[in-house]
């Protein structure tokens, strides 16, 4: 394989397509970003694992990448469907706060700043721009009249929906056919009004005297779904590169995103590429929710003495595409391998050589490969086991490699390493990751099992220093 090309596995097309950007200089991208009425959970965050992952390989193969992440703080409903409960209600209530807008900020900006803490903590980079739903109503309702101009959505009592009988392509996405099965699909609180029941809402309107948003259209809130696209279409332009989520994301989210902004901008496609990563799984086959007893918070990740850097070292581990089922046992197998790592890099010395080409090459291809992250890391292991490569060539090959998977050996780089033993070293790197996210908790665990083993270690402005008790 060409090693300057990419392929990435379009959900579109349900091939791995060579990757080529609309505009050569730049590639624009947007991720769903979190429901902000809780902590994310350990599934979530697999999701921006990924979506890192993707934007840092294009930047390894030399794309500029300008990126969004948006923050649902309004509009979505416990189903995806249009009935259920708006999520952020559900977190008001929850917390013992007012049902009002302002609660509803308050409560989406600390959720929000609780998220920004575990991208950093993951090293998973933030993205250009970070909207809130809930600063663009107008962005929403102009799309929504459009719609209505068109002939592609009409009104019911509750809400406005879009006509899917009107965009043929509807089911491309998700490759479902429009049987009489996916008609009748959400016969459970049926909508008698709806002409079909897979048509979805774009605006929903406020119950009498209810909270909501004053506009030309009625008072009211976007569907969760018209909010993605009116984020994206602003920051992004009508067309644009990538758009990632989960996989639960494709039969509806998406598929209604591609309805409604073609719709809206009449051009083909919204999106040239749909990338789904698939479900991080708990007790064997349980996709990890937030509502649920499988909710996981990096958190607790912590709590437990693990750093989130042996979480994201274990995402890494399996392919996007593929389930990953959690468990404590292999997320520790991950932490020590990581610690292995950390611990063949912290004995190649001071000196940084020549990145190794050959390597890097391979590196490249497997990533290149529709993101192959287990591959990229065995070339890893490989390298860093190399008999023939210099000490110096593999500290600046793995600092190389690290631009993209992102598991810290850099901030590695300081520890003073004069006649330390294997075992200290490993924890004293462990020790350092845990420091640059921020985990002190982790970080004085650490330190307590280091003294406990009979060395000291102190915090310089050159980096970690240890000694002999
Ligand atoms: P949400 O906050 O529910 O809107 O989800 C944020 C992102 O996490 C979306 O891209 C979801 O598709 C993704 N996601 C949700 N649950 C999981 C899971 N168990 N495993 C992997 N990704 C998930
Ligand atoms: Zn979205």
């Amino acid at each position: 394989m060409n090693s300057s090309k990419i392929q990435l596995y379009n959900t579109l097309s349900r091939t791995k397509e060579e990757f080529v950007p609309i505009h050569k200089d730049e590639v624009r991208m947007y991720s769903c970003g979190p429901t902000v009425y809780d902590y994310a959970h350990i599934g979530n965050l697999r999701a921006y694992v990924f979506a890192d992952i993707l934007q840092k390989t294009l930047e390894y193969y030399k794309y500029k990448i300008k990126r969004v992440i948006n923050i649902t703080d309004i509009g979505h409903l416990t189903s995806d469907a249009d009935d259920g409960e708006d999520k952020m209600a559900k977190g008001l209530k929850r917390e013992g706060k007012p049902f009002t807008l302002e609660a509803m900020k308050e409560l989406a900006v600390f959720y929000k700043e609780k998220f920004m803490e575990d991208l950093s903590a993951m090293n998973i980079k933030h993205p250009d721009i970070i909207p809130f739903a809930s600063d663009h109503i107008k962005e929403d309702v102009e799309i929504v009249g459009k719609l209505l101009e068109k002939g592609f959505a009409y009104k019911t009592s509750d809400g406005i929906y879009f006509e899917i009988a009107k965009f043929p392509d509807y089911w491309q996405l998700s490759g479902r056919k429009d049987s009489p099965e996916e008609k009748t699909e959400s016969r459970v609180g049926e909508n008698v009004e709806k002409k079909n029941q897979a048509d979805f809402a774009l605006w929903k309107f406020s119950a009498k005297d209810g909270l909501g948003y004053e506009t030309k259209i009625g008072k009211g809130f976007p569907g969760w779904h018209i909010e993605c696209s009116a984020m994206s279409i602003k920051y992004l332009g009508e067309q644009f590169d990538i758009h990632t989520g989960g996989i639960d994301h494709i039969p509806v989210h998406h598929t209604n995103e591609i309805a409604q902004s073609e719709t809206y901008t009449g051009k083909k496609p919204f999106v040239r590429v749909w990338m789904h990563n698939n479900f991080l799984d708990i007790n064997n086959g349980e996709k990890m929710a937030k509502s649920g007893d499988g909710f996981i918070t990096l958190q607790t990740v912590k709590e437990k003495g693990i750093s989130p850097i042996a979480y994201r070292f274990w995402i890494l581990m399996g392919h996007y595409r593929t389930k990953m089922n959690f468990n404590w046992e292999a997320l520790g197998g991950a932490e020590t391998a990581l610690g292995r790592l950390y611990g063949l890099y912290l004995e190649l010395g001071n000196d940084i050589g020549a990145v190794h080409e050959e390597y890097r090459n391979k590196f490249k291809e497997y990533l290149g490969d529709d993101l192959d992250t287990p591959r990229a890391l065995t070339i890893l292991w490989d390298m860093l086991k190399d008999p023939n490569m210099s000490p110096a060539d593999k500290k600046a090959t793995t600092l190389d490699f690290d631009k993209v998977l992102g598991l810290g050996f850099e901030s590695l780089k300081e520890v003073d390493q004069e006649e330390i033993p294997a075992e200290i070293a490993q924890l004293a790197a462990l020790r350092q990751a845990a420091r640059g996210s921020k985990d002190f908790q982790k970080s004085d665990e650490l330190r307590k099992k280091i003294n406990s083993l009979g060395y000291e270690i102190k915090d310089t402005d050159g980096g970690q220093k240890i000694s002999k008790i």
